[in-house]
C-alpha cells in the first residue's frame, strides 16, 4: 500500500485539526483501509473556549460520518481530563459509557462520537488512527492468528484479543499499553489496526507501512498456494442475462417478504473467482470479516446451491433457498436476543451464484452497491486468510453480539428518513420535454428510481443528468426507447430486470398528435397515430405486466391518455381514435391484474403547452380548426375550462405520483381528469 500523504497538501494545514481531516480523507478513500463509515481517527490539542481559556481536547471521528468525506464538524470535541476519569472506574455499560462521553463533550451540537473514542482517550499518543484494513483482517482472521501477527510484526503491535468495541476494549487496549508502551500501534483480533504517534504524519504512516507488511506477507504466501481450486466457470455474458432475467424478480420477490428492496448485479474478477471456487460456499459461511462489515451484509451470505448446469436451477428451489436463509437467522435471533430487541430483516443482503455472480440488496440502488463493495472487501479477507490459513472469525454468539448491538445500529439510524416511493422502480417513456420531464422530477423527488425513455435519446439523458444534479442523488437514468418496436420494450423491460431486479411501476406517457379531417386523413398517419398512441401503450405494458406478475409485489400502471377521449374535438380523429383505444385498453389491464394487486389508471389532461413537444407542427392547424391566431392557442384552451386556468406539466405529474403512490392504494381502473374542469369530459 502507497502512502498518500503530500507534503506541499499537509503544510497547507494550519492546526492539529486540519491535519486530522486531511489525514482521514487519506484513509478514508484508500478502500482496502476502510469501508463506508468505518474506521475512525483522533488528534488531542489544545483549544480555546468563548471565554478563551485553554482545554487539552481531544477531537475524534463523531459516529456516522465518513473518512473520505471528513469536515472540521464530523470530529466531535471532548475535554480530555473529564473524559480521562472514565480510567478510574472498572465497569460502565454501553448506555452509561455514551452518556458519559457526551457529558464530556466541549460542544453538546456535535454528533454522538465514535463508539472507539475512549480508547483514543485512554492511549497516551496525540494522534491515533484505526482502520480495519483488508490485509489486517487477513491475518487476524485466521486460525493461527496471534502466532501469524507476531511473525510479521514482533513486538511494535500490541496483541490485543477480541472484545466488543466500548469501555472494555479501550480499558483493555490501555492495560496492554502499559506493559509495552513502545509499540507503534496495536492489533485488535478479527476487528482491526490501531497506529499511534505524536504527529499526524507519523501515525498515518505507520497504519500505511504495517498493512503494507501484511499485504507482503499475503502475496508471498499467494506465490505458494492457490487460495482454492475452481469448481464452476463464469457464463457468457447472454446466458448470465438468461439467468437474471429469469431470476431477479424471484429474487426480489423473496427478499421483499419484510421490506421491499432493489437489487443489485455486479461480477468483477475477484467476486468470479469467489463464487467459482470450491471453499467459497464453506468460508462464506463462517462469518464476518470484521464486524463493520456485517453491519451492511448481515453475518453470512447466501451461497447459491444448484445443479451442475446453474441454468438448470428451478425458480422455487433459488425462493425455498432464500427462504430457508431467512428461517436460519429468525433461528439464530431467536437463540441469542436478549430483551428489547427486535428481529432485522431476516433475509440475506448479498447473494452469490456460482457461475454468475454477486447480487446484492438494498433500500435503494446505492445502498445495493455499498453492499456490494463492502462485500468484496469480505471476499478479498476470506480468500487472503485462506491462502495464509484456515479462514475463522467471531463465533456465532460474540457475532449476534454486533450483529445486534445497538451502538452499531445508531450509524444505520443516523441516514434521513426513507422518502415515500424510496424502494420503488419504474419506467417512464415520452420524458424528454414536458408532462414526462415534469412526472420524472416528481417522481425522483419521492425517492422513486426512475427509468426515462423517449424515442430522442440525447435529449432525454440530458433530462436525467439534469434531475439527478437537482436532487443531488442517482435516481433517474436515460434511455433511447422507441415504443412501437416491440422487440425494443422488450429489450428495456429486460435490462431494469437485470439493473434493478425488477419493477413496481409503468408511467406510459409517449405520445404524438396529428391534425387532419377524417376525410382527407392519410392512412399512414392514421396507422402511425395507433401506433403510439395505443400499440405503445400495449406493448410497454404487456412486458410490464409480464414482469409485475412474476414478481408478484402489486404495482401500478398509469396511463397518460387524453381530455379528447371523452371529449373528441374537431379535425382530431387519428389521436383520440388512438387514445380511445388507449383508455380502453387500461380498462381491460386494471381487470385483468386486479388480482394480483396491480392497479391500472388514467390521466386525462387538456392543452398542456408548457415544453410539449406534441404541439410542434400543429399548432398552425389546429389554430384553424378553432379559427384563431396560432398565438391564441393557449388562451383559448385556458378559456375553454371551467377554472379558466392553464394546465402546467406539473399538474399532470401530482396526478401520476398520486396513481404511483400508495397514496391511491385503493384504485384501479380510474380516470382522473387535469384539465381545470371540462364539462363536456366528466368521466361517466
Ligand atoms: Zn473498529
Amino acid at each position: 500500500m502507497k502512502s498518500l500523504w503530500n507534503s506541499r497538501e499537509a503544510k497547507k494545514c494550519k492546526d492539529k485539526l486540519d491535519v486530522l481531516v486531511y489525514r482521514s480523507r487519506l484513509i478514508g478513500q484508500e478502500a482496502k483501509l476502510c469501508v463506508w463509515g468505518g474506521g475512525n481517527t483522533s488528534t488531542k490539542c489544545e483549544e480555546s473556549d468563548i471565554l478563551g481559556r485553554k482545554h487539552q481536547i481531544l477531537r475524534v471521528k463523531g459516529s456516522g460520518s465518513d473518512l473520505k468525506a471528513s469536515e472540521r464538524k464530523h470530529f466531535t470535541p471532548i475535554y480530555l481530563d473529564r473524559v480521562l476519569d472514565a480510567l478510574k472506574v472498572d465497569k460502565m455499560t454501553d448506555e452509561q459509557m455514551v452518556a458519559f462521553i457526551a457529558q464530556c463533550q466541549a460542544d453538546s451540537k456535535a454528533p454522538r462520537s465514535s463508539i472507539e473514542a475512549l480508547l483514543h482517550a485512554f492511549v497516551p499518543y496525540t494522534d491515533i488512527d484505526h482502520s480495519h484494513a483488508d490485509a489486517i483482517l487477513s491475518l487476524t482472521n485466521t486460525k493461527n492468528n496471534k502466532a501469524i501477527a507476531k511473525k510479521v510484526y514482533g513486538n511494535e503491535l500490541i496483541w490485543v484479543p477480541y472484545i466488543k468495541p466500548g469501555f472494555d476494549l479501550a480499558k483493555k487496549m490501555y492495560r496492554e499499553f502499559q506493559k509495552n508502551p513502545k509499540a507503534k500501534g496495536a492489533i485488535l483480533e478479527k476487528h482491526g489496526l490501531i497506529t499511534w504517534a505524536n504527529d499526524g504524519e507519523t501515525s498515518y504512516k505507520l497504519m500505511i507501512e504495517m498493512v503494507s507488511r501484511a499485504e507482503a506477507y499475503i502475496q508471498k504466501a499467494a506465490k505458494r498456494k492457490k487460495w482454492s481450486r475452481p469448481v464452476a466457470k463464469t457464463l457468457p455474458k447472454n446466458l448470465r442475462a438468461q439467468f437474471l432475467e429469469k431470476m431477479m424478480p424471484v429474487i426480489r420477490k423473496t427478499v421483499s417478504a419484510k421490506e421491499q428492496a432493489i437489487l443489485f448485479y455486479s461480477h468483477p474478477p475477484a467476486v468470479m473467482d469467489f463464487v467459482n471456487s470450491e471453499l467459497g460456499a464453506k468460508v462464506s459461511q463462517v462469518g464476518p470479516a470484521t464486524p463493520d462489515h456485517m453491519l451492511r451484509t448481515k453475518r453470512t451470505s447466501l451461497f447459491v446451491k444448484g445443479p451442475k448446469n446453474i441454468l438448470d436451477l428451478k425458480e422455487a428451489d433459488l425462493a425455498k433457498q432464500i427462504k430457508a436463509y431467512a428461517a436460519a437467522h429468525k433461528k439464530y435471533y431467536q437463540k441469542h436476543k436478549q430483551n428489547g430487541m427486535y428481529m432485522l430483516d431476516p433475509y440475506p443482503k448479498v447473494i452469490l451464484v456460482p457461475g454468475i455472480g454477486m447480487i446484492t440488496t438494498g433500500k435503494d440502488t446505492k445502498s445495493a452497491q455499498i453492499v456490494a463493495e463492502i462485500y468484496e472487501h469480505s471476499i478479498d479477507v476470506m480468500r487472503s486468510a485462506s491462502t495464509i490459513d484456515q479462514y475463522a472469525s467471531l463465533s456465532e454468539k460474540l457475532a449476534f453480539e454486533m450483529d445486534y448491538w445497538d451502538m452499531e445500529l445508531y450509524k444505520l439510524r443516523q441516514a434521513p428518513p426513507e422518502k415515500e416511493l424510496s424502494r420503488k422502480v419504474g419506467l417512464l417513456t415520452g420524458a424528454a420535454r414536458g408532462i414526462g420531464k415534469a412526472i420524472a422530477l416528481k417522481l425522483a423527488q419521492q425517492g422513486a428510481h426512475v427509468m426515462v425513455t423517449d424515442i430522442d435519446a440525447k435529449k432525454v439523458e440530458q433530462v436525467a443528468k439534469e434531475i439527478n444534479k437537482q436532487i443531488g442523488a442517482e435516481r433517474v437514468w436515460g434511455w433511447a426507447l422507441d415504443v412501437t418496436n416491440e422487440k425494443e420494450v422488450q429489450a428495456c423491460i429486460n435490462r431494469m430486470v437485470r439493473f434493478f431486479g425488477g419493477l413496481d411501476f409503468v408511467v406510459s406517457n409517449a405520445g404524438i398528435a396529428h391534425v387532419s379531417r377524417v376525410d382527407q386523413l392519410h392512412l399512414n398517419d392514421w396507422n402511425q397515430s395507433l401506433s403510439v398512441n395505443s400499440t405503445g401503450h400495449f406493448l410497454v405494458s404487456k412486458a410490464a405486466v409480464k414482469v409485475l406478475r412474476k414478481q408478484n409485489l402489486g404495482g401500478s400502471i398509469v396511463f397518460v391518455a387524453s381530455k379528447n377521449v371523452l371529449a373528441p374535438g374537431k379535425d382530431f380523429g387519428a389521436y383520440s381514435a388512438a387514445k380511445a383505444a388507449q383508455v380502453q385498453l387500461g380498462r381491460i389491464l386494471a381487470i385483468e391484474n386486479g388480482d394480483a394487486g396491480i392497479r391500472v389508471n388514467l390521466i386525462n389532461p387538456d392543452g398542456v403547452f408548457n415544453d410539449s413537444g406534441l404541439w410542434d407542427g400543429i399548432r398552425e392547424s389546429r389554430s384553424k380548426t378553432w379559427g384563431i391566431q396560432p398565438t391564441q392557442l393557449e388562451t383559448h384552451y385556458q378559456k375553454r375550462n371551467l377554472m379558466q386556468t392553464a394546465i402546467l406539466p406539473e399538474d399532470v405529474a401530482e396526478s401520476a405520483l398520486f396513481f404511483v403512490s400508495n397514496r391511491s392504494s385503493k384504485t384501479t381502473g380510474c380516470i382522473l381528469t387535469v384539465d381545470g374542469g371540462v364539462q363536456a369530459a366528466f368521466p361517466r
